[in-house]
């Protein structure tokens, strides 16, 4: 048996922390874990192109699947941070880099790193 390559390392490392987040949210239903898979898919190819974007994965298949449940369940996820005012969700960032946060615009504060979310939203901060 072959051990994983770096790239396949990564990939399966992105799906881990993105499940992490949609189980904190309460949406890891079955065809939002499809999604993940898809984006997996994806970014496999993407990555094959570019190996040099292997560090980034996990924060473009966190946007991919943002992106895809806008589309058919709405924000994903949301802000934690803001108490009042409109429901919104998070953004990734940086949008292309190592290291992806989850960051709420409006208050210009990083609310967790990507995979982390359970911790950030389970009503204890820690300072
Ligand atoms: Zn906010």
């Amino acid at each position: 048996m072959k051990s994983l390559s770096p790239l396949e390392q990564a990939l399966h490392a992105a799906r881990a922390l993105v499940l992490a987040d949609l189980v904190a949210g309460d949406v890891a239903e079955a065809d939002v874990v499809s999604l993940v898979e898809d984006s997996v898919t994806q970014r496999r190819w993407w990555v094959e192109q570019w190996p040099d974007g292997v560090e980034y994965v996990a924060g473009l298949i966190a946007q991919d699947v943002q992106d895809a449940l806008l589309e058919r369940y709405g924000r994903w996820p949301l802000c934690p941070v803001c108490g009042s005012g409109d429901p919104h969700a998070l953004d990734v960032e940086p949008e292309l880099g190592p290291d992806p946060h989850w960051v709420c615009g409006k208050a210009g504060v990083k609310v967790a790193a990507v995979g982390s979310l359970g911790r950030a939203t389970g009503g204890t901060r820690s300072s």
